[in-house]
């Protein structure tokens, strides 16, 4: 039997835990997993009026997102930007909670070949850009049946092209020849946020008062007789009029599941789940103060040189911290190598040396590497929709025996794999439940 090995962010602890509140014996609702989602959900049902019980299998809130302290600054391991701003209800309820938001910059930095790009180089990454875009936005509009996303791409993009396909491999959580073509253009990226403190932070903050039993794993939700019976090992059964699972796709599939459902789940739900795809996206957390790149918050493309970052985002905050993003063919060459996170910390370092210079690397440390392929509460960064999967999403929304509801990242259309996407999803799944509740 192969052993996975542990995740190695699994010991830096989370900079806050709010006050919770007890348990109810009987909750109207009893929401499994305390990420965004199911966040999002326990503050929807309470606010309507339902008792609950949310119940989390870590020490800690949030999930996939989590903000945890280096150096003295506060840092996130999992989510970090707020995506699509008009859309993701983090955003508008931070600015309605005076939270500390600010937007993206615009500008990014365009290396090659260990200078900063030529406005001629500027121009053609941009052209690939919209041409790519726009290529896969009609590709999923033109064509009946579903296909990778990769193959709408135009031939002739050159190494712009092939740039603009590892960034948008990087971002979905596999590389575009894994992921439908349908699915690609639902994500809506425009106008990011960040906010100051960590967005695992801020998701702590959201779950203060919220009635959280933690280091409580669900291992079995039993649906035969009226309500739902959750096994929790060792503390026993609880039961509830209705369950609202949270739990990363990942975590339900089969073979090998960490909650199991009595009686199995029907035919399609069990095919929904089980069809995801794991996305893998991993951060290097560099502190680097002498850089050379300058301005906050800026993302980085270097090009040219054998080895590429496929993301990196420079001085974020403000601070010397950079996010050197690992995707799947990076993470899986680590695995195969069993390199664990000092393998990852000797590629970033054989990268930046290719792509800006040996000297450039004097002060540089990395002080945290990601593995949330290898944490047993995630086993992957989101969920992907491969070609022929789509409907998988919508199928999730239906409730299953009028008693058990599913939200999360993994079935929201327009943020998908995205922490606004999950906490949308719970409050929408708790809305539905509401509705049938009362
Ligand atoms: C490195 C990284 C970077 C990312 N960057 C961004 C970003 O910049 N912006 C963005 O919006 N999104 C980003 N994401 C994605 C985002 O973090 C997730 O989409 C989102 O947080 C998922 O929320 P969720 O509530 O669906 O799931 P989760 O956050 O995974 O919450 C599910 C909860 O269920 C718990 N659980 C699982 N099984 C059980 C069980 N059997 N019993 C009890 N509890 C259980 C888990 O411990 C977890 O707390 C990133 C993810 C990663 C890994």
């Amino acid at each position: 039997m192969i052993r996975m090995p542990r995740a190695a962010h699994e010991h830096l602890s989370p900079t806050g835990v709010p006050p919770l509140a007890p348990l109810p014996t009987y909750p109207d609702v009893v929401v499994i997993g305390a990420g965004a989602a199911g966040i999002g959900a326990a503050r929807r049902l309470l606010a309507r009026g339902l008792s609950v019980a949310v119940l989390e299998a870590r020490l800690r809130l949030g999930g996939r997102t989590v903000t945890t302290s280096l150096r003295g600054h506060p840092v996130d391991l999992g989510a970090h930007w707020l995506h699509a701003g008009p859309i993701n209800p983090l955003v508008a309820l931070g600015l309605a909670r005076g939270e500390p938001l600010r937007r993206a910059a615009q500008e990014n930095h365009l290396w090659v070949g260990r200078r900063p790009g030529r406005p001629a180089e500027e121009a053609a990454f941009g052209r690939a850009w919209a041409v790519a875009d726009r290529a896969m936005t009609d590709g999923a509009r033109l064509h009946g049946e579903d296909r990778a996303a990769a193959s709408a791409l135009p031939p002739g993009l050159g190494p712009w092209g092939q740039r603009v396909a590892l960034v948008h491999g990087l971002v979905s959580g596999r590389p575009l020849t894994e992921v439908s073509l349908h699915d690609f253009p639902s994500m809506e990226y425009g106008d990011n946020f960040f906010i100051a403190g960590g967005y695992g932070a801020y998701l702590a903050r959201l779950a203060a008062g919220l009635p959280v039993a933690l280091a409580t794993p669900v291992t079995a939700l039993d649906w035969a007789g009226q309500g739902v019976r959750l096994d929790l090992g060792a503390r026993g059964t609880l039961r509830a009029r209705a369950a609202l699972v949270t739990a990363p796709m990942m975590v339900m599939q089969e073979p090998a599941p960490a909650l199991r459902f009595a009686p199995d789940l029907p035919g399609p739900v069990r095919a929904a789940i089980d069809g995801f795809r794991t996305g893998i996206y991993e951060h290097v957390v560099l502190h680097w103060p002498s850089s050379p790149f300058r301005g906050r918050d800026r993302l980085a493309s270097l090009i040219g040189g054998r080895l590429q970052p496929p993301g990196l985002l420079t001085r974020v905050d403000g601070t010397p911290f950079h996010y050197f993003e690992l995707d799947v063919p990076l993470a899986r060459r680590l695995d195969a190598a069993r390199a664990g996170a000092d393998g990852a910390r000797r590629l970033v370092r054989e990268t930046l040396a290719e792509q800006v210079g040996r000297g450039c690397l004097r002060d540089l440390a990395v002080p945290a590497v990601t593995e949330w392929r290898h944490d047993p509460w995630s086993r992957g960064s989101w969920a992907v929709v491969p070609p022929g999967h789509t409907g998988a999403r919508d199928l999730l929304k239906e409730a299953v025996g009028e008693r058990i509801w599913f939200a999360g990242e993994a079935l929201s259309r327009e943020q998908w794999g995205t922490a606004g996407g999950a906490y949308a999803e719970g409050e929408r799944a708790a809305d539905a439940i509401a509705a049938a509740l009362h």
